[in-house]
Order: C-alpha cells, then structure tokens, then sequence
C-alpha cells in the first residue's frame, strides 16, 4: 500500500470515518519524492533516533523507520493514533507517542533511549505553530544533531533572514545562534491533501557545535533579543525599556558602551551587536 497515495487517504478517511482538522494544520503529504528529500536532505543513518513531529497518517514515519534505528512520533490528534497503529503496526522500530510536542520533554524522552548515532529531528510541521516548535527545539536546547522540516514558505524565508531586511525577526537570531540552516527543496502546496493555500519551504537546520558569538548568559542574551524586537517601531533604546529593572539612563549608557546608536531600532542589529550589548546590560545593574 502506498501511504502517501491520495487514494489511501480517502480509503482511511472512510475506514475510520477521519476528518481532517484545519486548525490542527493537518496537509497530508501525497508526493515520494518530497518525503525522499525530506529523508536524504536529513542525513538519517541506520544508527540515529529520529523524533517526527506531527505524523498524521505516517508517510514520512514509514520511510524514516526502513533507514533509521528508531523513530518515535509525536502526534497530538487522538483520532490519529488508531490510524497509525494501522498504518504502521508492522513496524518494530516505531513509537507513537499521542502528545502536544509543545508541552513534551524531548530530553526525558531521547535520554530513555539508546542507539549508536545522533538524535534528528525531522517533520511536516503544523503551520500555526512552526515558530514555538523551533523556539522550543532550539531553546530547550533538545540534543540533535540536525533539524530537518517543512514549513510555510514565508517563515523559512524568517528564519534564514539577515539583519535588516523585512522578513528577520527574534528567530532569525535564535536560528543563527544555535544552528546553520540550509534549504533543502521548495515544495509546491499542490502536494498536499487538502491542499494549503501556501507554499512550503524544508530547511535543515545542523545545531552548532560551538555557538557563534560567546555571552555571559544565553538566557539574558534571548530577553535582550526579545526585547529589541518586541516593538518593532520603537527606537531601540525604547524597545529595551521593558527589559526589568533597566531604567532610560542606564539603557542609554549600556549602548552607548557597546558602541550601538541608541536610535537604531532592534531589527537593523546583528548577532554580534545582540551579544556585545547583552554582557554590557547584564553587568550594568
Ligand atoms: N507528517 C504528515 C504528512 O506529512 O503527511 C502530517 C503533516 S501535517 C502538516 C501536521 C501534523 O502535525 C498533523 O498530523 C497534526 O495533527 C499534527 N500536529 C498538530 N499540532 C501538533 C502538536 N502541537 N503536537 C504534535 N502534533 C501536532
């Protein structure tokens, strides 16, 4: 059975009376080679554990498992899992695990588990929450090796964005700390049951093994971040103002120290300048 056939989609529909969630994101993919780059773009070997965020029926969770050691899936529609347990049943080296990824604990989960190589983290994301799911893998700091998913045209276009044009953002900067991105394939939103009304984007994400730029504290380094893009409009010494405890004098002082003009605003600042001002601001107060 081919699962990635648009025609084995409506036969499980029917079987199991399913119905897709739009607010659940749920496109199912419905082209080989698409989950065929998604897999090679991803670099999965016979030793690795895979983590698939969001299985839906299991296309890219049957392939992932014929090249990897093991794979667990984590899918948050509870009218998924039956159709799982049919899809793949077969299969000894799959786990489904019937979750919120958001509110998973990834490290709990790889930590229980041993295997010879790396962890990859690999998916057809959800749309409405692509942003948190990195954030989440990037800042929980989730032990893998590469991040290999398919996203919304416009958000891959966010996260590989340089400083400023229109599209960079906090997460352009959390990407570019933690990880080098890569694209893999546009994908077309004609491949897709039901289809999108988007294009999509893989990118691959390999996690860094030495960070780019050295701070004090990474999880200050993230505030500042925030901060500086919270309101986009503002100067930055005004953005940085909801930053706790930092009055207007001492804002000003601190850019004035790591050489940033206080009129800049959050989004024209590099990574670089994001560590700089971060160490001077933590040691201010
Ligand atoms: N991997 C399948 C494919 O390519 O055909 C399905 C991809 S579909 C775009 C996204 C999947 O993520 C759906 O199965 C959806 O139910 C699941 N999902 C949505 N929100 C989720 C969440 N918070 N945690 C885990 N899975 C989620």
């Amino acid at each position: 059975m081919k699962l990635y056939a648009p025609s084995t989609i409506r036969e499980i529909r029917d079987r199991f009376g399913f119905r897709f969630s739009k607010s659940l994101g749920q496109n199912f993919l419905t082209d080989k080679n698409i989950i065929d780059q998604i897999l090679e773009g991803s670099g999965i070997t016979g030793d690795d554990l895979v983590i698939e965020i969001g299985p839906g029926i299991g296309v890219i969770t049957r392939e992932a498992a014929q090249v990897a050691h093991k794979v667990i899936a984590i899918e948050i529609d509870t009218n998924l899992i039956p159709i799982l347990n049919w899809t793949l049943g077969d299969l000894e080296n799959v786990e489904i695990v019937n979750q919120d990824v958001l509110k998973t604990q990834l490290n709990d989960l790889i930590a229980k588990e041993s295997f010879p190589g790396v962890v990859r983290v690999v998916g057809n994301l959800p749309y409405y929450i692509t942003t948190p799911i990195i954030m989440k893998l990037l800042e929980d700091q989730v032990p893998a090796a590469s991040i290999t998913v398919m996203m919304q045209k416009e958000v891959a276009d966010r996260l590989t964005a340089k400083p400023g044009t229109k599209d960079f953002g906090a997460i352009s900067l959390m990407v570019e700390y933690f990880a080098e991105a890569k694209e893999i394939v546009k994908v077309p939103r004609t491949v897709f049951v039901p289809q999108p009304n988007v294009d999509s984007t893989v990118l691959r994400l390999d996690i860094r093994d030495e960070k780019p730029v050295k701070v004090e504290d990474e999880e200050f380094l993230f505030k500042v971040i925030k901060a500086g893009f919270g309101q986009r409009r503002k100067t930055l010494s005004n953005a940085l103002s909801v930053l706790k405890g930092y009055d207007k004098a001492t804002i000003l002082r601190c850019l004035e120290e790591a050489g940033i003009d206080p009129v800049r605003r959050g989004e024209t600042l590099s990574l670089e300048e994001y560590a700089r001002l971060s160490d001077v601001l933590r040691s201010a107060i």
